[in-house]
Order: C-alpha cells, then structure tokens, then sequence
C-alpha cells in the first residue's frame, strides 16, 4: 500500500500539509497525534497522571473502546495542554505499542477502500511506516511556531505573556518529543527535510507533490 510518511515538530505545518496531500492524491489520512493526544485527555478526564504508566495504559486501552469521533471532536483536543499531556503519555513504551496496532491497520488498509493513505506524526518515517515511499520531515524555527500556534489560539488580541507561555511549552515539548528513549521524534535517514519558517504551505505544497510524483509516478 502506497504510504506517504510525515514527521516533524508541533506546529511546523505538517498537519496542513498532510490533509492537503491526501485530498491531492485521493488518500485516507490518519493525524497520529490525535491518538496520544485523546489518550492524554482520557487521563486528565479520569482524574490520572499523564506521567503515570499504569493510568495512561488504562487509558491508551480504554481508547480502543472509547467513541473517537466524540473525543477528537472535543475542543480540548487542539490546546497546547492537551499537547502536553499528549507528549507525557507518548513516552510510555506501553502506551506507545498500544497505539502502533492500529497505525498499522490503517497504513496496511486505508479505510474507506482508498488507494493510499498519509499518516503524521513523530516516528511514522523511523517505526510505524519504515517501508514508506516517501518520508517528508517538516520543520520551522520554534518562534515561527510559537507564533502559529499563538495566532491560532488568541488571534490579533494575545498578549505577549500568553506568546511567550506558547513558546516555553513548544520547548519543553520538542525537548520532551526528542529526548525520549523510544521512537524520539527524528527525521528518518531517507526523509525529504522541508523547512516552512520561510515559507507558505501553498509553496510547501508544490515542493511535497513535486517530491512525490519524482517517486510515485502517481501526483
Ligand atoms: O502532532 P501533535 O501535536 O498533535 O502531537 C501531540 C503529541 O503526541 C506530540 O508532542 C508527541 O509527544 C506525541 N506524538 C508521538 N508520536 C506520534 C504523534 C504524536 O509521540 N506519531
């Protein structure tokens, strides 16, 4: 199954990009962030410890019989806590090889009988999709995505405190995202690094499907 692998850190863009490839190529698209992303707000919901293994593990396995539609439709979902909290229980081995079976699933048949599927995330260039045709890394310089995600939240009427609690949480996540032991958030050797500080997603875009039809023959 042909499988389009995106990796990079929050807010670079990656999520946009991804949406907008699998429309371009008719592909079924998993946002693999959701995943601990739900898991992480599970936790906070039964009252748990992001950090704790047994309460996240409880959660990761009460996820597969959870509504997902209901939980990633939560406006919580997109906050940079639940991002945090998303970042804590993806460090968890356990919780970890919980959520890889069904990333497996969905690469291996994309629902919806579709042809090919894009998945995003951290590691889907290194652990879930090594085989991956094409492995894009999309990366922007922490301000830029502070400053995104910043936008995003409050509009024009932040405040620069409210920036500045975007950017520190950013840090503490990327550093949080590379440093753990298992599937650490890195490019794969074979990974098309696009860098999007400078430039907008319409450009990015055109760079991606130029990358893939390069590869695939299909784009
Ligand atoms: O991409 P998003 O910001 O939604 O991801 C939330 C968190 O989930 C990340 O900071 C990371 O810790 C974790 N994650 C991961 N592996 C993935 C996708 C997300 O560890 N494939």
């Amino acid at each position: 199954m042909p499988i389009i692998a995106i990796d990079g850190p929050a807010a670079s863009g990656k999520g946009t990009l991804a949406r907008k490839l699998a429309r371009h190529l008719d592909y079924a698209y998993l946002d693999t962030g959701a995943l601990y992303r739900a898991v992480g707000l599970l936790v906070a919901r039964a009252g748990g410890d992001a950090d704790n293994e047994q309460d996240a593990v409880l959660a990761a396995q009460q996820l597969a019989e959870a509504d997902l539609a209901k939980i990633t439709s939560d406006p919580e979902m997109k906050s940079e806590s639940t991002g945090g909290l998303a970042s804590k229980v993806a460090a968890i081995p356990a919780v970890r090889a919980l959520l890889l079976d069904f990333q497996h699933q969905f690469a291996a048949s994309p629902p919806g009988g579709k042809a090919g599927a894009v998945l995003d995330g951290r590691d889907i260039g290194t652990v879930v999709c090594p085989e991956a045709e094409v492995k894009l890394f999309i990366t922007a310089s922490v301000e830029t995505r502070a400053k995104r995600r910043f936008m995003e939240q409050y509009g024009e009427g932040g405040s620069d405190e409210q920036y500045l609690a975007i950017l520190r949480d950013l840090i503490r996540r990327d550093e949080r995202d590379t440093q753990r032991a298992t599937a650490p958030l890195k490019a794969a050797k074979n990974a098309h690094l696009l860098d999007t500080t400078n430039s907008d997603i319409e450009a990015v875009f055109e760079m991606a499907v130029t990358l893939i039809s390069d590869r695939m023959t299909i784009a």
